[in-house]
């Protein structure tokens, strides 16, 4: 059976899915996106991934493709549609299709959805951990906005593949930002939590906030504010986090091995309280 994709009101087989060439989504990245996880077939944190969607068209102007309620029923649907037990659903809305032109135009908004197979709770990635380099984060100035604009990100992890590497942190003004599509984390050589405060242009993302819950509840010390490289080098550990890899263990960045080349305990801890927390709940912390 070919993958359903939803397109602008109809759900159809991903070879009959098109836009138009005009769409402002594809000429000028005028988008905005969410990625939310399935576990078990239910959504997960939908109703936070819906809230930054709220905010990233607010901040745009773009206008809401349909209610709210009416946006997850349809999520929910094309998860049964594909059968999708464990993924992702990608939803992407732009301003809609207009002639060219840089001005923003006041026309309907494009909405497409489709899901990806993908396993969250067993990865091998996680039980290895990941290797990180650093590089410049050459990003536009409005990444708290989840946009399409994703060129910059993409190289970044393209020259970490290039270098035998992962991933990539992202490093402006001598601080590290976030990963190319993932939140940053260290724990510092006296157990403190520490993690980009969100003050500095970059993307809230819907997992840190659900782990640092987590570590609050552990009763761990947390400080959100920037951090060095070098002060990553010398870290007891580190980690990444996202809705598609949920706490991913950093065990290298750039040449520097972290917690001895091993997951390291908080970020396996913070895995395992995250995916108990998703499945007990049957994937809906706030699914609305
Ligand atoms: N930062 C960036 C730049 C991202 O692209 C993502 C994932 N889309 C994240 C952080 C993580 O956000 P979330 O936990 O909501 O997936």
């Amino acid at each position: 059976m070919s993958e359903i994709v939803y397109v602008n009101g109809k759900y159809v087989a991903k070879e009959d899915a098109v836009i138009s060439v005009f769409d402002r989504g594809f000429l000028m990245s005028d988008a905005v996106y969410e990625v939310a996880s399935v576990i078990n077939g239910k959504l997960l944190d939908n109703g936070a991934h819906l809230a930054r969607l709220d905010r990233s068209l607010g901040e745009l102007s773009i206008k809401w493709p349909m209610p709210k309620d009416e946006l997850v029923s349809h999520m929910e649907e094309l998860v049964k549609r594909n059968d999708l037990s464990e993924g992702l659903v990608y939803l992407q809305v732009t301003r809609g299709v207009a002639p060219r032109d840089f001005s923003l135009p006041d026309v309907e908004p494009t909405l497409v959805m489709f899901t990806m197979v993908k396993s969250i709770l067993a990865s091998p990635a996680a039980d290895k951990g990941i290797r990180v380099i650093t590089t410049p984060d050459i990003r536009w100035q409005r990444r708290d906005i989840k946009t399409t604009s994703l060129l910059a990100a993409s190289m970044a992890r393209q020259e970490a593949l290039n270098a035998g590497a992962d991933d990539a942190w992202l490093v402006e003004d001598g601080h590290i930002t976030e990963g190319s599509s993932n939140n940053a984390f260290i724990v510092t050589t006296d157990g403190v939590l520490v993690s980009p405060s969100l003050a500095r242009g970059m993307l809230h993302g819907i997992t840190r906030k659900a782990v640092l819950g987590l570590a609050e509840q552990e009763g761990l010390k947390i400080e959100e504010r920037t951090f060095t490289p070098d002060e990553a080098y010398q870290a007891a550990e580190a980690f990444s986090t996202s809705a598609s890899s949920v706490v991913m263990p950093v065990v290298q960045i750039d040449d520097h091995i972290m917690s001895n080349g091993a997951p390291g305990p908080i970020a396996n801890k913070l895995r395992a309280l995250y995916l108990k927390m998703a499945v007990e709940q049957g994937g809906v912390a706030d699914n609305q």
